[in-house]
């Protein structure tokens, strides 16, 4: 149990700096409410008390010198202080004058994931009926948008883990594919310490040795933007030497014979043509996964986000249906989400596409379900919208205002150079957010905010597991909560009677029942159920049900008659190539030390001591042909920009890539060099693989 020290009192609560949403207490003095620090929780099955350097450092930004704690303004070119009544009133007279002007649609919503579900409900309700704007859509398009794509084409259904954490242990392999587990979710490595305790496997497809391929029994080092081909590659081979279950096949999926013919061609030897990797390792990772009696599939961003990143995911799932490894202990798929509220943030209707439950904006009888819960006829829900990237792109023109909130755009978007000027050209845009971040440094409104240590509310974890957020009782300065800046918004819209909420609880009450009866439903689960439970897994559509930990157990997808998907995908390549101009492909990642943007984490001078820079890393053969020393200051040029930032000469990079880690802004942004192009079936950005040129800094 904790220990409260005298002078002090605890709140438990759950680390927001990944899905894992890692239990801990957070240390208060109760008269002054000033947080003096953070523990562990021993409690909270998920990390059992461990933190990683993010959770135990997190809580120094509470009282950090540069919160937020006045609303501004700008005037004469400067953000300058002024009152609530002042910021709001001008707020909701530009909305209004934007939108009799243009339309309704012309004001736009950026939202994000890393708030609590209560939160990214009424941002979705107050696009809808607040502001009547179809154009909503959040950061999680970067994020989680091409797994919940993939999984609905495959399964019928998204929900981010089909199976609880505990069950990694039980697996006899796990293929863990663009994922840095060990960076970006360390406290998911003690399940998979566990699963190897007791004999498992691990394969580790990546094209960086990471720190968790180091840890790997197989690690298949491709090409960046070849998932598909290497897939292909252990199919065809699972295929060719019967390692696939056929009595599963035929009762529970269609599609098989298709995907059969697609990855006839894709023998190991043309899969390493392709993917660089050597075909003995694909033989290999085939044979460890198929004749493993229980297995899981897991991955991120490293297949996620590519212009064919649904269909990178499908093809990772395909490997658990074809071996028939879905719906046990130990077997199953999942992808590792990366923002704190990421499974949340997708399911209550701030997607461009999407009402509250997971439901289709364009289904009536969804429409229907939802106008009743919001009290207004269905014919007022707009939508759907356009996509996070595609709503940046319009800006100045099609979207001539913004609401930001809780995202910052300018470090996380592709393109950065390019959206920097079409940002500046809005009539107006107001940012919500606990800290000036490089995004809200362009707002002509800033609205200061409360951070998570002062919420309360829920969140949905990694697992589907739904979790309370519990909020030491402060709003520093002159801060407020989020959703209650919004009902102020919407008071001065005439809109207020339909945000009229007393607590994040009142709120929560209405998402179960906007939820009710879809695919994902919280209406069975209570703040009081969950504390009783340590969390309760969706769906859970009854007061009686206990949620549900393990999807598929029936072995019943959600598809009209029951059996999952199985597709076939043939090798297209990243959008774009090296050639001789841009000879390097360029990837992007994490780093252990950082959340995101960075707008959060970079203030804490803990973590910034351990990485207060980028870097880019290049293989000692690629620097050794370029006469490149260790720290020397390389210029990386792509088409869209370039950025200047030392060498870090490393073994873990394949020679013909280059790696730098993406949470900074203005010069020092990667993402001044990534490539926008989308997939076109999730509208998720190719973060990971552009073409790039360097040369000494000072040299062009
Ligand atoms: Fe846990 Fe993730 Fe927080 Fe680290 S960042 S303590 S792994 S929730």
């Amino acid at each position: 149990d904790a220990i409260t020290r005298e002078g002090e009192e605890l709140v438990a609560t759950h680390c927001a700096f990944c899905g894992m949403q890692c239990g801990m207490n957070i240390r208060f003095k109760p008269d002054t409410k000033e947080v003096l620090g953070v523990e562990p929780r021993y409690d909270f099955p998920m990390n059992g008390g461990r933190l990683c350097p993010k959770g135990v450092s997190a809580y120094r930004q509470v009282e950090h010198e540069e919160r937020l704690l006045y609303p501004m303004i700008r005037r004469n070119g400067k953000l300058e202080r002024a009152t609530w009544d002042e910021a709001l009133d001008l707020v909701a007279s530009k909305m209004r004058e934007i939108q009799l002007q243009h339309g309704k649609d012309a004001f736009g919503i950026y939202s994000g994931s890393s708030m609590t579900n209560e939160k990214c409900y009424v941002m979705g309700k107050f696009a809808r009926i607040g502001l009547g704007t179809k154009n909503i859509d959040y950061n999680g398009r970067y994020c989680m948008a091409a797994a919940a794509t993939g999984f609905k084409q495959s399964l019928g259904m998204d929900r981010g883990s089909t199976n609880p954490w505990s069950d990694i242990k039980f697996a006899d392999v796990l293929l863990i594919a663009g994922s840095n587990t060990a960076e970006c979710h360390p406290l998911s490595m003690p399940y998979v310490w566990g699963a190897r305790d007791r004999g498992a496997k691990l394969i580790v497809v990546d094209p960086r040795e990471t720190k968790t391929a180091l840890v790997a029994d197989l690690h298949l080092d491709l090409r960046p933007g070849t998932d598909i081909a290497l897939v292909n590659g252990i199919i065809h081979v699972m295929i060719r030497d019967n390692l696939v279950d056929h009595a599963f096949i035929e009762a529970h999926t269609n599609g098989y014979e298709a995907l059969k013919e697609t990855v006839a061609e894709f023998t190991p030897y043309h899969a390493e043509m392709i993917t660089g990797v050597d075909q003995r390792k694909i033989e290999q990772a085939a044979h460890m996964f198929g004749k493993a009696r229980e297995g899981m599939v897991m991955f991120a961003r490293g297949i996620e986000q590519h212009a064919t990143g649904s269909d990178n995911v499908s093809n990772y799932v395909n490997l658990s249906l074809l071996t028939g490894k879905i719906g046990r202990k130990g077997s199953g798929v999942a992808t590792f989400t990366g923002q704190g509220n990421g499974q949340g943030g997708r399911e209550h209707g701030q997607k461009a596409d999407q009402l509250p439950g997971y439901r289709v904006i364009t289904d009536p009888a969804a429409r229907a379900h939802v106008a009743k819960v919001w009290g207004v006829d269905e014919s007022e829900i707009p939508g759907p919208g356009i996509s996070a990237y595609e709503m940046l792109k319009s800006l100045g023109q099609d979207i001539k205002g913004l609401l930001l909130i809780c995202s910052n755009p300018l470090v996380s978007a592709p393109s950065i150079g390019d959206i920097e000027e079409r940002m500046r050209s809005l009539d107006f845009f107001v940012c919500i957010d606990m800290f000036l971040s490089e995004s809200a440094e362009l707002a002509d409104v800033v609205l200061p905010s409360t951070v998570w240590v002062e919420d309360n509310g829920t969140t949905t974890n990694i697992e589907g597991r739904v979790i309370r957020i519990k909020g030491i009782d402060r709003t520093p300065g002159e801060s407020k909560r989020d959703w209650e800046i919004i009902g102020e918004i919407a008071k001065r819209l005439g809109r207020g009677q339909y945000f009229d909420y007393g607590s994040p609880e009142d709120i929560f009450n209405e998402l179960r029942e906007a939820s009710r009866g879809g695919v994902a439903d919280y209406y069975g689960i209570t703040y009081d159920k969950i504390d009783r439970m340590d969390g309760v897994f969706w769906p859970c559509p009854s007061l009686e049900h206990e949620g549900t930990p393990r999807l598929f157990e029936d072995l019943k997808f959600k598809f009209p008659d029951g059996k999952a998907k199985l597709h076939g995908f043939t090798h297209t390549g990243p959008n774009e190539k090296v050639d001789k101009d841009y000879p390097f492909i360029l990837t992007t990642g994490r780093v252990v030390y950082h959340y995101l943007s960075g707008n959060q984490t970079r203030r804490i001078e803990a973590l910034r001591k351990l990485c207060p820079d980028p870097y880019i890393e290049i293989h000692p053969n690629t620097a050794a042909q370029l006469h490149i020393k260790n720290g020397e200051f390389l210029k990386i040029s792509s088409r869209r920009g370039y950025i200047t930032v030392p060498a870090k000469i490393t073994k873990i990079i394949r020679p013909d890539s280059l790696f730098v880690p993406y949470h900074w802004g203005k010069q020092l942004g990667i993402n001044r060099l990534t490539n926008p192009a989308l997939d076109p079936k999730s509208k998720i950005p190719e973060f990971k693989v552009c073409a790039v040129q360097i040369e000494k800094a000072g040299e062009e």
